[in-house]
């Protein structure tokens, strides 16, 4: 276990009482690396020397591109509910909908075939569980969860696990199709049943992904879309003037990605500007877009490299990188490449190319930022041995709101305590009666204990009050994304097994030296927190 428990908070919530409000400095600048706010920090899950590292990746759609969810989110939305309507014949009311982009949240499990939305801790156990948007009474989730043999599953075929933030429109888009269906019997096209409107959900998504209604509409306005971030390109710089290979490895197509590396890496002469360039290319090494991960991470993936000419988008074949000479031809080669050994650009291949031409000699001398904890972090870690950094945005504002809660956490604590002390001074009592039957004081003792169970009651009712509290402070349905109740969230336990490093926003590594040396924080078993005085 990392200690990540509450008195981690309360040892956070000091730095951030010492650093909350300070604006956080760029390591570049002359009094860098200091007062960096606790919604900004690196948290490191295991010891990462940056001097080891040579080679410094990035994914680029929500890692370095944050996109709005108010804008973008709904965009697919609306996109997949047109797809829904106009190829998939659903009811012309679906495009009435509306979409809420707050309600879902990262971690969330849907049951394809029972319609339920799930929230699960890092046993797997089912602590919030709606079928669309009705809560389930405890009976309900019990009899349908509670066992431990369904509780060692919770994965695909039969559930989704919502990783990215690419996943909230059609997570949201399945609960109001199964609040439809349970309401409209017969309406939903040849009868589906919910695991089909999943599918059909699905497949809608990933159209809309496919066939340029979402990156159309990206190209024409990038800024309604896609956060600015005028500290990236001094993050690149910086991690280049330390010597590293800087690398892009992307599901996206080049066409899309240099719009969106144009706009984040646009200089203020350039904004407002249309026009693209390939000027970002001089702060990578190498750049693989349609890479197809997670299949990319896997050695034995034989998919083909192709070089990417920038200008016209034109794919050349390689051998493993080298340019290849094409039958017929005279001409040495079809691509030139630059002088300077500047950004080559390719599309697919597997990371034993990227390796060969980073000339990285093992992997762990690679770290690779990205934000999906399956197709980034997961696989590069597990299948790799690549160090790792997730992206997760919703972080800063999970530490706002600790900060914000911390006073009703500590009471949440006693009362807690208090009534486990209660609990545990009934039982010893009644036990005793056990023994002393028919004794005169036995009266007395009943009528205490009848005062002492209402005591409990109370508290325990104070107590379920104030966890419901704190729970919607963080999110009205689902509650804290790292925690489950007094638990670690199933998000927060895969992000503390696969993640290296974690943190808010991917500039975050600006605001450390580079040669840092991550170190975790002491991991702490429930037998050592009251011999430690945590
Ligand atoms: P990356 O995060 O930079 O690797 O890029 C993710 C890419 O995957 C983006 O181009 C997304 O539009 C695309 N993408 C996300 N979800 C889907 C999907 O469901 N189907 C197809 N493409 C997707
Ligand atoms: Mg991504």
């Amino acid at each position: 276990m990392n200690g990540t428990g509450v008195d981690e908070t309360m040892k956070n919530a000091k730095s951030l009482n010492d650093n909350y409000g300070a604006s956080p400095h760029i390591w570049s600048s002359p009094d860098g690396g200091k007062d960096i706010n606790i919604g900004r920090q690196i948290f490191c899950n295991r010891s990462l020397n940056m001097k080891s590292i040579v080679a410094v990746g990035f994914d680029m759609d929500y890692t370095l591109a944050q996109y709005k969810p108010e804008t973008f989110e709904s965009l697919a939305y609306e996109g997949t509910v047109r797809k829904l309507v106009y190829d998939l014949g659903y009811p012309l009311e679906l495009l009435n909908w509306t979409f809420d982009w707050k309600y879902m949240v990262r971690g969330l499990v849907l049951d394809k075939k029972r319609g339920n939305i799930l929230k699960m801790d890092r046993h797997k156990y089912v602590k919030v569980a709606y079928h669309g948007f009705k809560e389930l009474s405890k009976e309900d989730k019990m009899s349908t969860y509670g066992y431990t043999l369904i509780r060692d599953s919770f994965d695909e075929p039969e559930y989704a696990v919502i990783d990215t933030l690419f996943s909230l429109a059609e997570a949201y888009l399945f609960a109001q199709l199964v609040d439809f269906k349970d309401n409209n019997p017969g309406q939903v096209p040849g009868g589906a049943d919910y695991a089909h409107m999943y599918k059909h959900v699905r497949a809608a998504v990933d159209l809309c992904h496919r066939d340029g209604t979402l990156k159309q509409m990206v190209a024409k306005d990038p800024a309604r879309y896609i956060n600015d971030d005028a500290s990236i390109v001094p993050m690149f710089k910086m991690l280049r003037d330390s010597g590293r290979a800087i690398f892009l490895v992307t599901n996206s197509l080049w066409d899309y990605t240099n719009v969106v590396m144009n706009f984040l890496c646009r200089t203020q002469t350039s904004v407002g500007s249309s026009e693209l360039n390939f000027d970002w290319l001089k702060y990578f090494d190498v750049v693989i877009t349609g890479s197809s991960k997670p299949g990319f991470f896997h050695d034995e993936n034989r998919a083909n490299l192709f070089e990417v000419k920038p200008e016209s988008g034109m794919l050349c074949n390689t051998d493993n990188g080298t340019p290849m000479v094409q039958v017929g031809s005279s001409e040495s080669f079809p691509v030139e490449i630059s002088e300077d050994g500047g950004c080559r650009v390719f599309q697919g291949g597997n990371v034993g190319h990227l390796h060969k031409l980073l000339s990285v000699e093992s992997s762990p001398q690679v770290l690779y930022v990205g934000d999906h904890i399956y197709g980034d972090i997961l696989q590069s870690k597990k299948v790799l041995g690549w160090r790792t950094m997730l992206v997760v945005p919703e972080l800063e504002r999970e530490v706002e709101l600790l900060w914000e809660s911390r006073e009703l956490r500590k009471q949440l604590r006693s009362l807690r305590s208090e009534r486990d002390t209660v609990e545990d001074e009934i039982h010893h009592r009644r036990w005793s009666l056990k023994f002393n039957a028919g004794h005169d004081e036995n009266k007395q003792q009943e009528s205490d204990l009848d005062e002492m169970e209402y005591q409990k009651d109370d508290v325990r009712l104070s107590h379920q009050q104030g966890q419901r509290e704190l729970h919607q402070k963080f999110h009205k349905v689902w509650g804290q994304l790292m925690k489950t109740g007094y638990q670690n969230s199933r998000f927060a336990h895969q992000v503390e097994r696969f993640a290296c490093l974690y943190t808010s926003q991917v500039t975050n590594l600006s605001l450390y030296s580079p040669d840092k040396y991550y170190r975790p924080s002491e991991d702490f078993m429930p037998h050592e927190f009251d011999i430690l005085g945590l």
